[in-house]
């Protein structure tokens, strides 16, 4: 057991684990090969409780730490990182800033409704001028009368775009006093007349999971549906990635360690030359260099889970770690790829979606470029 984990946080991993294998493992590679969201398995996952992880059991979430979530998005990634990237979205993206930022009202209209697997809630910071640069917002909203008034448009939104989607928490810029803009984080519900989403097709990883672009057409929302304050939406956003980094290291982890399972087995079971190819110290070295690497992203990121979990500073651990943990996941699929090699490079074998899967981990919630300007700032650099 490892020493950071207690006996509960292991039996919830056996939990998750069983999970991943009978109920997605069988379908994630037709769901990949169709490029498909799956609106039945992402209600299973929320009927088994990975949809609300640490939301407090009185708004229907388990009430489960940090570690508990990690644990959960690592053993989904181990099998499929299209499915941990519904719950790990979802939950640290599209639950956490309304439970954290939210007022008594807004938590009780939409958490309740987050935790059951009946519907999905995205988070919109990215546009086709904000990417990394998210002060380049363009997303505009006023007020007129008792509403917001938006417009403007996001893409690469994750669960923005598929039957399940109850709302999007999106960054724009409003008016202050003095007419300058000032980031603000509003709420808009699905169905909203002026609210538009629709899927961003063709990507070459995490293909059931749903990217979509989301617009605002002169959409109106209630005043209320300010997120926090009016002017504290970075400050919102980026304190969410803090925490979404961990999600995307337990994305690296899970994926990583299933790339080497798979790896090991085969290097075990295949003979060239009269003998198992794990024989070979070449490739007893790839193996034991990836079992380091998992090692290491593990305590990193389990670390960094602890630290959250005692109310202490944790946004340099979590940065390390999504950094370290996104290239531990490249490295790991591609040594994995090399020991398969001809025979994984078809799609019959689940490591040619790892290899592709692992690609968007060094992008997503900050490019491993960024990772490294985070980290240098909190040295002080
Ligand atoms: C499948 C998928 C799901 C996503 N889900 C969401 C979501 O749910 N919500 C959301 O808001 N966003 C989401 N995103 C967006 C994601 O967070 C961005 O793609 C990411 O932040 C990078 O932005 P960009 O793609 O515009 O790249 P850019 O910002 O254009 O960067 C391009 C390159 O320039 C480099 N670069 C930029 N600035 C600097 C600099 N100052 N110094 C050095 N290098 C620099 C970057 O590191 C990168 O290599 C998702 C993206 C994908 C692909």
């Amino acid at each position: 057991m490892h020493p950071l984990l207690s006996e509960a946080h292991e039996a919830y991993r056996l939990k998750v684990r069983k999970f991943a294998e009978e109920e997605i493992a069988p379908v994630a590679a037709q769901l990949d090969e169709e490029e498909r969201f799956s609106p039945e398995l992402t209600r299973k996952m929320g009927k088994a409780g990975f949809l609300g992880i640490n939301i407090p059991t009185q708004f229907g979430g388990q009430g489960l730490d940090t570690l508990s979530y990690i644990i959960a998005v690592e053993e989904l990634s181990r099998v499929d990182g299209s499915q941990a990237a519904t719950v790990a979205a979802h939950n640290s993206l599209g639950l956490a800033p309304v439970f954290e930022f939210g007022t008594e009202e807004q938590k009780q209209k939409y958490l309740p409704k987050l935790t059951t697997g009946e519907h999905l809630w995205a988070f919109g910071l990215t546009e086709v001028n904000a990417g990394s640069d998210a002060k380049g917002v363009e997303t505009k909203a006023k007020m007129v009368g008792n509403d917001w008034l938006i417009n403007g448009s996001k893409r690469y939104i994750t669960n923005v775009s598929n039957e399940l989607t109850l709302g999007i928490t999106i960054l724009a810029m409003t008016p202050d006093e003095n007419n300058l803009d000032i980031p603000t984080t509003l709420l808009v519900e699905n169905g909203t007349p002026g609210f538009e989403s629709k899927p961003m097709k063709g990507k070459m990883m995490w293909r059931a999971s749903d990217t979509g672009k989301a617009t605002f057409n002169d959409c109106r929302v209630p005043l209320n549906n300010v997120l926090g304050q009016p002017g504290y939406g970075l400050k919102n956003m980026l304190k969410t990635l803090d925490s979404g980094r961990l999600s995307i290291a337990a994305m690296g982890l899970g994926l990583a360690q299933g790339a080497f399972e798979m790896a090991l087995k085969y290097a075990k079971k295949r003979t060239q030359f009269n003998q198992p190819i794990s024989k070979n110290q070449a490739i007893q070295f790839k193996l034991a260099d990836m079992a380091m690497k998992i090692e290491l992203a593990r305590n990193t990121l389990y670390n960094a889970c602890k630290l959250k979990d005692q109310g202490l500073p944790f946004g340099k651990e979590a940065a390390m770690s999504k950094l370290y943990a996104s290239e531990v996941a490249k490295e790991v699929a591609d040594e994995a790829l090399q020991i398969f090699s001809g025979a994984g490079l078809f799609k019959n074998n689940p490591i040619e979606r790892f290899y592709r899967d692992q690609r968007i981990l060094q992008i997503g919630e900050g490019t491993s470029e960024i990772l490294r300007m985070v980290i240098a700032r909190h040295l002080g650099v």
